[in-house]
């Protein structure tokens, strides 16, 4: 066993740079709602951001928000809140947080920015269902309570292949937000623009990609955990040259990493994949217990969500449908299993942990025999934690660190 009492985390230096960045971003969706000087759209967050950014709105992403009360330890205080207007414990506990905080009018905003006191209040509301119902749901309560328009993407679900079909059905419903988004913005919709900013959010993912990918080196430079927090930028800025100079800069420090052979857990033993939601209020706590077993958390599902292959600038409306579709939430048994085979073998990965996460079925992929299947056809160990992204009340911290004790155990007698 690692000596646990020792764990500490790596900083990364280029994370103040991001807490700069995603201040600004939070000021200027401040400013503009305080002034009128944009229109603001809120967007589910693999909604089709880049059409409303060449459209002049300024997004804000309230997935984001849900994310920033469970990492905050918030979520808990809100939960019952949204439970008590009718909706269930049951269903996604970023939602029921976020609304929940709404009506109590609180944010973690107001903390972390000084000067900010509230949401920016939102024009027009718009999803995309390709991650589950919720988030419809979610901005459809919004919509009822602030009196603001909604519209969105239906998506296929539980799909094999993407096929043209599907992609011309998905490209057809981003065309047809167009007209509304128009009236709302005051913008007419210029190609040309929507190519620019269909550029940027490509390059933003391109970097991403590579910046997950220094983890193919051992030892690994970056672990799941700090991912999550990196990504932030991929998710509320991708479609800017801020985005972009941010992973350039952060790429940079994991090669220096990488080439002087610094890994995110010193005497890098194991190498696990993490999939599904993240525990949002575990982060630290999963961290270091994880660098003090000696095991690197290297490869998720949850931060590859935000690599889009498929962008082209060239032909925007497909390509958009296409990378907003072949997301791994969207597809069927026998692509997860290919997909995480494929990472598994790519990243030298020696054991799997499934988060089944209570009230995110979506992203719970343990459910239909995923595991099993996998430790079948690669021939390594699975653990299953239960817990939850948001809601703490569905995880133990006593019983998730006995199971993945008894994982590395386990590793370490193959
Ligand atoms: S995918 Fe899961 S966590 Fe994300 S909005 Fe849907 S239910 Fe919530």
């Amino acid at each position: 066993m690692g000596s646990e009492n020792n764990a500490s985390i790596k900083r990364i230096q280029a994370t103040g740079q991001m807490k700069k960045i995603m201040a600004d971003y939070f000021y200027q969706l401040d400013e503009a709602a305080r002034s009128g000087s944009s229109k603001i759209a809120w967007c589910t967050s693999v909604g089709p951001a880049e059409l409303l950014l060449s459209l002049g709105f300024q997004v804000y992403y309230p997935e984001n928000h849900g994310a920033m009360l469970g990492a905050t330890r918030q979520a808990n205080d809100y939960i019952p809140v949204a439970n008590a207007i009718g909706y269930s414990p049951d269903i996604c506990s970023y939602l029921t947080s976020d609304i929940g905080a709404y009506i109590k009018q609180e944010t973690p905003l107001t903390r972390a920015y000084p000067g900010i006191e509230g949401l920016p209040r939102p024009d027009v509301l718009v999803f995309n269902t390709n991650q589950c119902r919720d988030v419809q749901d979610w901005l459809g309560w919004y919509a009822r309570e602030l009196q603001v328009p909604i519209m969105g993407v239906s998506t296929f679900r539980n799909i094999g292949d993407v096929t043209d079909l599907a992609v011309a059905n998905i490209a057809g419903q981003i065309r047809e937000l167009i007209p509304e988004l128009e009236q709302i913005s005051g913008n007419r919709f210029d190609l040309d623009r929507f190519r620019e900013v269909m550029a940027l959010s490509g390059r933003c993912t391109e970097l991403w990609k590579q910046v997950l990918e220094t983890n193919l080196a051992k030892p690994a430079p970056m672990s799941f955990f700090d991912a999550t927090i990196q990504m932030g930028p991929a998710v509320v800025l991708r479609g800017s040259e801020t985005a972009i100079a941010y992973y350039e800069t952060l790429l940079a420090e994991l090669k220096t990493r990488v080439s002087e052979g610094i890994g995110a857990v010193d005497n890098e033993r194991f190498r696990l994949y993490w999939e599904g939601m993240p525990v949002w209020g575990k982060l630290r706590d999963l961290s270091e217990l994880f660098i003090g077993l000696d095991t690197a958390v290297i490869a998720s599902t949850y931060c590859n969500s935000w690599i889009f292959d498929a962008f082209d600038p060239e032909d925007p409306f497909n390509s958009m449908a296409r990378a907003y579709t072949e997301i791994f939430i969207v597809r069927d048994e026998a692509f997860k299993q290919r997909y995480i085979e494929d990472i598994v073998s790519r990243f030298g990965l020696h054991g799997l942990i499934f988060h089944d996460s209570k009230t995110c079925p979506n992203n719970s992929n343990n459910r239909y025999c995923l595991p099993e299947r996998l430790e079948e056809s690669l021939q390594i160990p699975t653990l299953t934690i239960n817990g939850d992204l948001n809601d703490m009340r569905c995880y133990s911290d006593e019983q998730a660190k006995t199971n993945i004790e008894a994982f590395i155990e386990q590793l370490e007698s193959r």
